[in-house]
Formats: structure tokens, C-alpha cells, sequence
């Protein structure tokens, strides 16, 4: 019926509000019946303990039952309690007088007699004064005490015979059950006295307790619903404010904008779940266009650098083509020029394809490698190309890693190209130790070391040095060698200071030999 779960929850708490008045009102209303049952039970009980006394005394001032029925109605009579007064007739009881009690207070009690109504009308209807029951009397009254009848004995002929005020008529939703009121007879010798509880103060009662607890109940709805709204609102809040942020993300917008909330409740959790999910979202989002950014700046190296050797190659072929040079000395210059720059189109596709090939994701096996073995081929390649007095290479034995041998050997190959390149005074260190835990590889030069503001940058791809002087190179070795290392599950450092050297530690975790796993890299 509801559709907002804020509405449902406000008239959940409102049909709890009309249960609780309700609750209120039934114990209220048990109680006071209750009471009222106990009292007058107790009043019913102790007036029939006077009825003996009571009609002997009277009989014996007036003379018989018939003169003195009114008076014993009258002082019989208490609040809520009805007191009807019958002689005997042979087998039957015939009705002499009866107290009307809801007419007790203030003035004194008005009494019936037989064949009349109550004196109820009558301002000055008094039982006990002169006229109450002077006037004339049905058949079997027997009059009054007092003399001429007043006004208040003017009552018109009472219909539905005296039967009526004998007997406790039934209360409204069976309070007769509720209260286990039940009219009371005492017999005497010529006849009885019928004492029953009067339900008319009591009804009067309950519907002014129920007529005030219509307005009471409405407020307390109205109340509750106000309230209801205002709470739930409250606590929903978060929860509408996190299906907002999930429309914006729907939307495309992965701004992270948590939600605030320090409730402990399902809701709290749930506030808590979504802020650390849209924050990881937020991240993948902002990695992958860190990423995308730097493809895209990576493709607009690539092509630069390849455009360069490419460009002169061409011009060097339009030349030839045109046949504008003769000499031959000019030509075989030309070619020369063309061969370097093949070849260094050749060097930046190989290390393009390195770099490519070491940021494949796919799994396959890592291998055994012993990095002392990889540093001594290293260190045995360079002395082929004529730098190898410079490599000084000291290494443990069973320098065991997980990875792959190429990829190693071309992360310490490019740190010795490296140290060699940029440090060609110095001699080069290649340290291999470790403990327990891990192999490392320090490459070491005394050259003139990194400024510290290049020290983050120059491992990003195509970065390259101010003072690199005019030393070969695409910034492309150091990308290669910490990736590879990355992919042995290690890590690549740098320690440098201008004007002393720099080391570049790799770090790796040792493995023992003939261990195998396959790691996602
Ligand atoms: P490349 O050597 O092709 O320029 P690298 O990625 O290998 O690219 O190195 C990036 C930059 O780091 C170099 O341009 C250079 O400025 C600096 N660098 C690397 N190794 C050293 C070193 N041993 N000494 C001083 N500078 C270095």
C-alpha cells in the first residue's frame, strides 16, 4: 500500500501508537471495572447485613410493611446501588417501593412506588419530604409519610410496571459478566428486599473516559505519525543518500563522495560497506585512467622515437634515389648513418617488446633462477663487448629466486649498461648476497649520481635524465628492470647522491631449489 519505506515505517509506528492507546484504554477501563465490581460488591453486601434491622425498625414505626417500604427504601439506598422493597402475596412478591440511586446525590434519593416512574423530574422529588410520595398513588401504594403530594409526586403512571426497578438491568458489553454483579435478594418473613447494582454511574463513567479519549487518541496519532516521519526520516537518510551516490555511479560520475554516518546499526554497516567499495570503484577507476593516459603517452613516445631514425632513413633513401650524391665516399657515409639508425630502431622495437611482454597479465611458471648465475653472464657479456675490467662482481653461491631468467637478465643487464654508461670513469659493482629471506643485487658506480628530484621519475617509461650528456638510451632500461623484478615478486630501489655514485638494490624473495608456483604478474 506504501511505497516510501520511510511511509511504511512512519504507520508501523503509528498502528503501534494506536495499539499502545488502545492497551492504555482496555487496562484502564479493566481496572476501574474491577474497582468499581469490588465496591460494589462490598456495598451490596454490607446493605443486605442492614435489611434485617433496618425493616423491623421501620415495621415497627409504621405499623406494616406497605407504610414503611419507602422509608427502608430510602435509607437502604447507596450510591450505585438499587434498593427495591416487595411484600409477600401468598406465593408472590408484589412490589412496594424502590430507590432510584443515580439520583442520590446532593438532594437526597428519589424512590418509586409501586405503579409510578421516578420522581427524577422533580426539583424538590425527596424521599423523605413532605409530598415525595403524597400525591396519588398507583394501586398498592401505600402513600407516603408526608401529607398533600408536591410536585414531585406528579410522576406519570409508570407503564412497564414496577417489574422494572426490581432487578439490576443489563450493563452494555456484558459488564454484568465482567463484573459479577448480581442482584442480591433478603428475605424476611412477609417479604424480601431485591438489592441490585446500578449500572448508570458506572456507564456515565466510561463513556466520559472513552468520549475524552477520542481527542487524546487522535493526538497521540497525529503525534506518533509527526515523530514517526521525523525518526525515520533520520534514519533513512543515510541510506537515501547512498542510493543517490549509487544513481550517480550508475550515471557514470565515480567522484567519491562518501556517505556520512556513525550509527553501529545495519544501516551504519551498510553506509560503511558502500563507502569502502565506492572508494576501491574510485580507485580502479582512477588507476585505469592513470593508465589509459600513460598507454597513450607511451604510444606518443613510442612513435616519437621511432619517427626520428625512421625520418633520416627516409631522407637518406630520397637522396640515393635521386642520385644527387656521386662520391662514393658521401654514400658509404649515408649508409652508415642509415645503418645506425636502423639499428637503433631495431634496439627501441626489442626493448618495446621486452616492455610489452613484461606487462602481459598471463600466467605461466615461474622458474628457479640463480641470480649469482645471472649476474656472472651479465658481467661475462660485457666483458665480450671490452667494459668487463670495469665489472667487479662478487656474488654468493645459490643466489636461488623465483622468476624468469630472461627477464632478470635484462633488469641486471640494463643496471650495469647503465652504471657503465652513465659513470664511464668508474668502476662498476655487482654485489650478489642475501639472507634467509632474500637475494639481493646491488649495482653500484661512483659516478655522478641522480638528483633528487629525478630519483622517482627516472624509473617511468621514456624518462630520461638532464645530465645524461649525450649518452644512448630511449628511457626504457630502468621501466624494464623494475618491472622484471616485480614480476619475480621483489622490489627495485635507488640510492643516489649527486656527485657520490648511485646503487640500484634488487630485492627478491629466495626460494629453495626445485620449488614451483605459478603467479598472476
Ligand atoms: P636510458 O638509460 O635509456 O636513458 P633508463 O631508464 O635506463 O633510460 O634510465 C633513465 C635515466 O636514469 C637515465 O636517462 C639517466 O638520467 C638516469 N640513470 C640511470 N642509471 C644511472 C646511473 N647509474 N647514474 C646516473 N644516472 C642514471
Amino acid at each position: 500500500m506504501f511505497r516510501s519505506l520511510a511511509t511504511r515505517l512512519t504507520a508501523t509506528y503509528v498502528f503501534a501508537a494506536i495499539v499502545l492507546v488502545v492497551i492504555v484504554i482496555a487496562a484502564v477501563t479493566a481496572f476501574t471495572l474491577s474497582m468499581f465490581g469490588i465496591s460494589a460488591r462490598e456495598t451490596q453486601a454490607e446493605v443486605a447485613r442492614q435489611v434485617p434491622e433496618e425493616v423491623r425498625l421501620e415495621v415497627l414505626r409504621s405499623g406494616n410493611l406497605s407504610a414503611a417500604a419507602v422509608d427502608i427504601a430510602r435509607h437502604l439506598a447507596r450510591p450505585g446501588l438499587r434498593v427495591a422493597v416487595f411484600e409477600r402475596v401468598g406465593l408472590r412478591h408484589r412490589f412496594l417501593a424502590a430507590s432510584l440511586p443515580e439520583r442520590i446525590e446532593g438532594a437526597g434519593t428519589t424512590v418509586i412506588t409501586a405503579g409510578r416512574s421516578p420522581l427524577g423530574n422533580a426539583p424538590g422529588g425527596l424521599l423523605g419530604g413532605p409530598g415525595d410520595l403524597g400525591g396519588p398513588g398507583g394501586p398498592g401504594a401505600p402513600g407516603g409519610p408526608g401529607g398533600p403530594g408536591g410536585p414531585g409526586g406528579a410522576g406519570p403512571p409508570d407503564p412497564g410496571g414496577s417489574h422494572r426497578y426490581d432487578r439490576m438491568e443489563p450493563y452494555p458489553f456484558s459488564l454484568n459478566f465482567v463484573l459479577h454483579l448480581e442482584p442480591k435478594d433478603v428475605y424476611f418473613p412477609n417479604g424480601r428486599v431485591t438489592l441490585s447494582p446500578d449500572p448508570a454511574e458506572l456507564i456515565r463513567a466510561i463513556n466520559a473516559f472513552w468520549f475524552a479519549m477520542v481527542p487524546i487518541g487522535l493526538f497521540v496519532v497525529v503525534a506518533a505519525w509527526i515523530l514517526g516521519r521525523y525518526i525515520t526520516g533520520q534514519a533513512l537518510r543515510p541510506l537515501v543518500e547512498t542510493t543517490s551516490s549509487l544513481n550517480r555511479f550508475g550515471a557514470g560520475d565515480f567522484t567519491p563522495r562518501p556517505v556520512e554516518s556513525t550509527s553501529r546499526d545495519e544501516i551504519g554497516e551498510l553506509v560503511r560497506a558502500y563507502n569502502a567499495a565506492a572508494a576501491q570503484v574510485s580507485a580502479a577507476f582512477e588507476e585505469r585512467r592513470a593508465a589509459e593516459l600513460e598507454m597513450r603517452q607511451f604510444i606518443a613516445d613510442a612513435g616519437h622515437e621511432l619517427r626520428t631514425p625512421l625520418t633520416v632513413i627516409m631522407g637518406f633513401v630520397d637522396v640515393l634515389r635521386r642520385r644527387a650524391l656521386n662520391e662514393p665516399a658521401s654514400s658509404s657515409k649515408i649508409y652508415d648513418t642509415m645503418l645506425a639508425e636502423s639499428r637503433r630502431m631495431k634496439a627501441l622495437i626489442d626493448k618495446l617488446i621486452i616492455l610489452a611482454r613484461l606487462e602481459n597479465p598471463q600466467q605461466r611458471e615461474l622458474e628457479t633462477v640463480d641470480l649469482a648465475q645471472v649476474a656472472g653472464n651479465v658481467a661475462t657479456a660485457f666483458q665480450a663487448l671490452g667494459s668487463g675490467p670495469r665489472v667487479e662482481l662478487r656474488a654468493e653461491s645459490d643466489a636461488l629466486v623465483r622468476g624468469y631468467e630472461t627477464e632478470l637478465h635484462d633488469a641486471v643487464s640494463n643496471l650495469v649498461e647503465n652504471a657503465l654508461k652513465y659513470a664511464p670513469e668508474s668502476p662498476v659493482g655487482v654485489r650478489v648476497y642475501g639472507d634467509k629471506e632474500t637475494v639481493n643485487v646491488d649495482v653500484t658506480d661512483r659516478g655522478p649520481g641522480i638528483p633528487l628530484e629525478e630519483q622517482t621519475q627516472v624509473f617511468s617509461r621514456f624518462y630520461r635524465g638532464r645530465d645524461r650528456a649525450d649518452a644512448e638510451g630511449f628511457g626504457l632500461g630502468l621501466a624494464i628492470a623494475r618491472r622484471a623484478v616485480e614480476r619475480a615478486g621483489g622490489t627495485l630501489t635507488l640510492w643516489s647522491e649527486p656527485g657520490y655514485g648511485s646503487r640500484f638494490s634488487m630485492c627478491i624473495p629466495r626460494a629453495t631449489r626445485g620449488e614451483s608456483i605459478s603467479v598472476a604478474v
